[in-house]
């Protein structure tokens, strides 16, 4: 049994090296590649990629799981074995499954349309014409639909396309959570229409780029950011992404009159990336050396983003440091017009410009058509007159445009139906850990107010990084909770943050 345990771990690492390769070549296309070079490097990476699957679907692997005694019904294997070794055979073998199920006939098919689907889907924005786009997108739903059925399911076919972005999580659980946070989110919008609206027109204000990019860097050091194990750097989308357990990239974009946008990007990533340089030693190099899903991942670059990075106790330290900074930019104002400008709240159109309170709408309006696409509920043509009816009754406002509405996302181009959800889960796993450290750490809000943000990184390290991927995301959130995933947490998170902000006196 050890020899077996032995060879498989010498399989998956090779893989993980594999991969850290293929992310090399990645963020180097996103971030220093000289235009030219787009082709070749498409080719790299799908040589990489194709040696990369053959290794995960070997016939030995299965093998290997088989004399372990891991299985469908018992992926833990052996309960001889230590956990940590259960753990990674539970990820192996849902890697394995995963992979092995899909004929390569309909893995190359998917990847055509999808390398298609983003340039038709650009096309179709830039004209803001739908039915451009229509077309591919059915085709990539029918292909995304045979995936489903392939992967298999029990209740929902969306349940095989969510799992593939939060493992183990089911359609029924999304749907009552998110029907939970609707509830009261929904209102707390409307009272915050119902007020006072804060000016962040300043925030628009020039703010040179070298001075942004400084400001970043203090940030980022303070929060903890070790430069020997990682960089930032410039790229069109700010991205996170791991090259190695020494070695995580984040980047971020500037705009002189957002700086905002270049800051908040850094935290988030930062958050992101952090997680990826916490997993403990005895998981090091191996598939348990990964975020455990998407939505946990994204717990932390929100943590960090949201509840830490927009909080008073947080600009209380930098705020003075800001205007050291750039003392022109901020002449007119103090800390508290500024904690209030950076935590403006308004329903918009555009997702990736939502605050933090409206944000999760925008999410449950894409679970809910993309729920009903792969149920064949509604078609690809209804698509733009759905998306029109769900905004209005949870933002309301209604897009003019196609381009501002259905088409605003890339996700669908590139096949990533099911990933939607991740972003707000995201959210909530965030709020229940935050309230939870809280709870542990009852002045954690003065350690914020004197620059100690090793303070949350550490409970943050200890509680949730160093796992990876050994416990699920529900494993993770009962035993740092002793509860289980709950919307709760996050609407009175928002309900206090929010009713001093906008003085609101009915919540
Ligand atoms: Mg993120």
């Amino acid at each position: 049994m050890n020899d077996a345990l032995s060879r498989l771990k010498e399989i998956d690492r090779e893989i993980q090296i594999l991969g850290h390769v293929s992310a090399v070549l990645g963020w180097d296309q996103e971030t220093y590649m000289p235009e030219r070079a787009v082709e070749e490097r498409s080719d790299q990476i799908a040589a990489i990629q194709a040696v990369l699957h053959d290794k995960r679907v070997s016939p030995e692997i299965g093998e290997l799981l088989a004399k372990l005694g891991s299985t469908s019904e018992n992926p833990l294997g052996e309960t001889s074995l230590p956990d940590t070794d259960r753990a990674f055979l539970r990820v192996v073998h849902r890697q394995f499954m995963r992979e092995t199920k899909l004929p390569k006939e309909l893995v190359m098919r998917l990847a055509k349309l999808t390398s298609v689907g983003p340039s038709r889907w650009a096309d179709a924005r830039k004209r803001d014409d739908f039915p451009h786009f229509a077309p591919v997108l059915s085709e990539i739903l029918e292909a995304v639909l045979e995936v489903a059925e392939r992967l298999g399911y029990e209740d929902h076919p969306y349940d095989a396309l969510l799992d593939d972005y939060e493992p183990w999580m089911r359609t029924k659980k999304v749907a009552q959570v998110f029907g939970q946070l609707q509830e009261r989110l929904v209102p707390l919008v409307s009272a915050i229409k119902g007020s006072q609206q804060v000016d962040d027109s300043f925030l628009m204000r020039e703010f040179p780029v070298n001075v942004q990019e400084r400001f970043g860097h203090q940030v980022l050091a303070k929060m903890g950011w070790e430069y020997s194990r990682g960089r930032l750097d410039v790229s069109a989308h700010p991205f996170t992404t791991t090259l190695g357990a020494d070695d995580v990239r984040l980047t971020t974009r500037y705009d002189s009159h957002n700086f905002k946008s270049g800051l908040f990007s850094i935290v988030h990533e930062a958050g992101h990336g952090l997680y990826e340089l916490g997993f403990s030693d005895d998981i090091r190099g191996t598939c348990l050396a990964n975020g455990t899903s998407l939505g946990i991942h994204e717990s932390q670059s929100r943590t960090w983003e949201n509840i830490i990075g927009r909080s008073l106790p947080f600009w209380r330290y930098f705020y003075p440091r800001l205007v050291e900074t750039n003392p022109e930019y901020l002449a007119q104002h103090n800390l508290d017009s500024f904690y209030r400008a950076i935590n403006k709240v308004q329903p918009s159109l555009v997702r990736v410009d939502a605050d933090e309170v409206t944000y999760s709408l925008h999410i449950i309006l894409r679970f809910n058509l993309e729920t009903r696409l792969v149920r064949r509920e509604l078609s690809v043509e209804d698509l733009p007159e759905a998306w029109r009816e769900e905004s209005r009754k949870l933002l309301g406002i209604v897009p003019e445009s196609d381009a501002t509405g259905v088409l605003q996302d890339i996700h669908w181009s590139i096949g990533a139906i099911g990933y939607f959800p991740t972003y707000a889960l995201g959210n909530l796993y965030g709020a229940q850990f935050a309230a939870k450290m809280r709870n542990d750490i009852p002045d954690l809000d003065s350690a914020l107010e004197r620059g100690e943000f090793a303070v949350p990184l550490e409970w943050l390290r200890r509680n949730i990084h160093s796992h990876g991927s050994a416990l699920t995301a529900d494993e993770l959130v009962m035993k740092v909770t002793g509860k289980e995933l709950d919307a709760s947490h996050f609407v009175d998170y928002l309900v206090k943050k929010y009713r001093p902000i906008y003085k609101l006196t009915s919540l």
